[in-house]
């Protein structure tokens, strides 16, 4: 028995590092799914076997309430709510482990290296919780969407989780009181609410891959409290995989981890929005639309957060294959931010089959758009905006843009004049040679479908 259960965490071991290596590109993340699913298994079965579990009752019925939440969840979520899912699954997982670490100190007040590795469990397991379950909030719009802020709140958190760590300090170093490991569970459980409060329900994702970081750290601290290896690779795979995705995160929007932190981004510029309202824009048809199409050759299409609000992306295909049996090219541009997550937009065109080989980085098709036809801005805003290349002014000042501004003809639909999740005007939309599509993403890409056969 003692022998299966290594093997068994050696296999979990190597598909959980096969699985992240995969799910790196598009193009392997379905092998990478199925073999991080692989991995969980081996280790569930191989934890199961270890001589300690003695029970298998309890475990049973927590496997079925387990089941029973995350099954439903998995299969009733849409698509854009994959943000929050992540979240919760953060809170769930990080959750246990805080729970696992509470259970251990009241069974063995442990000391020395195992409360040190106790102490970074408790803490990050119960901030990473409430954080996670605020983010989930914030995402599904349960809790107000915009920065909160108010003056001395980062003094007022740093002041709490100073508190927080000196209690734990205490508890390394020597036997502490009752009331000690209570307040610091209090403490890290209110720190991660706290902690939250002042960033913008846009900037979750990036939150969210940095609270993944510390649910690995969590875990793999977790792994030296209980001597138990698997629980160390996968949790600092975890977190260092988190704290990359998010490192790349912020250098796509050109922002710090501070300015996502405590920047409180996401506030709408009041006085932007008066004047965009005032200024001329040229608007068309569908039917126009479709005539600029038909006698394009090259097309470059660039779908943003509103594809995915409107669930275009099957439509957009239609639009894509009657376009190419006419001889236009059309091609997708995709920038590493636009949406709400990583790989948005690569996930939704993927499930609408829209090859992979017709998908573009932005480095890679940027210097096309000056020989493009037309640029077909589809729901995106800020990843389009020129201001991020010249207004030093500007919040998204310094990030990458893709250049649909140098194409010939520039379409853009969307429902109105409304900004982006950066909160700013676009200068884009009132050049001469843009063209202002309004309506609703999916029923505007439809509608250009159906004038396509008139233009032949
Ligand atoms: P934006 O949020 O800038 O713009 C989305 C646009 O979609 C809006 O202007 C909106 O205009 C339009 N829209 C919404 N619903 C519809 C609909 N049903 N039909 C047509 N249009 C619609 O999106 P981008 O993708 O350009 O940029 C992403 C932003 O999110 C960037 O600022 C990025 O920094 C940020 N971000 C991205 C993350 C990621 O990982 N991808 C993570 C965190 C932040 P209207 O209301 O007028 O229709």
């Amino acid at each position: 028995m003692e022998q299966i259960w290594q093997i068994a965490y050696i296999f979990a071991a190597l598909s959980i590092i096969g699985s992240i290596k995969w799910l790196s590109s598009p193009a392997t993340a379905r092998r990478g799914v199925m073999a991080g699913q692989i991995g969980m298994l081996f280790a569930v079965v191989g934890t199961l076997l270890r001589h300690e579990v003695v029970d298998y009752e309890f475990i049973l019925i927590s496997i079925f309430i387990g089941a029973a939440i995350g099954a439903p969840l998995a299969y009733l979520m849409p698509m854009t709510a994959v943000p929050q899912l992540t979240a919760l699954s953060h809170a769930f997982g990080s959750l246990a482990a805080a729970l696992v670490g509470t259970a251990e100190y009241y069974r063995l007040t442990p000391t020395g290296f195992t409360m040190t590795a106790l102490v970074i469990e408790t803490v990050l397991g119960y901030l990473t919780f409430t954080a996670s379950i605020m983010a989930f909030g914030k995402l599904q719009e349960l809790v107000p969407t915009r920065p909160i802020t108010y003056k001395g709140q980062n003094f007022v958190n740093i002041a709490l989780l100073l508190f927080a760590v000196s209690l734990g300090l205490w508890m390394i170093v020597e036997p502490t009181p009752s009331w000690v490991f209570p307040t610091f569970t209090g403490l890290s459980l209110l720190f991660g609410v706290l902690l939250i409060i002042p960033i913008g329900g846009g900037d979750m994702p990036t939150v969210i891959a940095l609270l993944n970081s510390y649910a690995g750290a969590a875990c793999a601290a977790m792994g030296f409290a209980l001597s138990n290896r698997l629980l160390i690779i996968a949790g600092a795979l975890n977190a260092a995989s988190g704290f990359i995705l998010s490192v790349i995160m912020c250098k796509a929007m050109n922002r710090s981890f501070l300015n996502v932190l405590f920047g409180a981004f996401g506030q709408v510029q009041e006085g932007a929005i008066a004047a965009m309202s005032t200024k001329p824009v040229h608007s068309a048809t569908a039917e126009e639309a479709a005539a600029i199409m038909s006698g394009a050759r090259k097309i470059i299409v660039v779908p943003g957060y509103g594809m995915a609000v409107a669930q275009a992306q099957h439509k957009l295909r239609e639009l894509t294959d009657a376009l190419t049996k006419r001889g236009v090219e059309v091609r997708f541009a995709i920038h590493p931010v636009a949406g709400r997550m990583p790989g948005h937009m690569n996930v939704l065109l993927a499930e609408a089959d829209i090859p992979y080989d017709k998908m573009h980085e932005m480095e890679e098709i940027n210097p096309d758009f000056a020989e493009a036809d037309v640029a077909l801005v589809i729901g995106a805003n800020d990843v389009v905006n020129p201001a991020a290349r010249h207004d030093t002014l500007s919040p998204i000042f310094g990030m990458p843009i893709l250049d649909v501004d140098k194409a010939h003809t520039v379409m853009v639909i969307k429902r109105s004049m409304s900004p982006g999740f950066a909160g700013i005007d676009n200068e884009l939309y009132y050049m001469d040679r843009t063209l202002m599509l309004f309506g609703d993403a999916k029923s505007f890409v439809a509608d250009i479908v159906k004038e396509l056969p008139a233009h032949s």
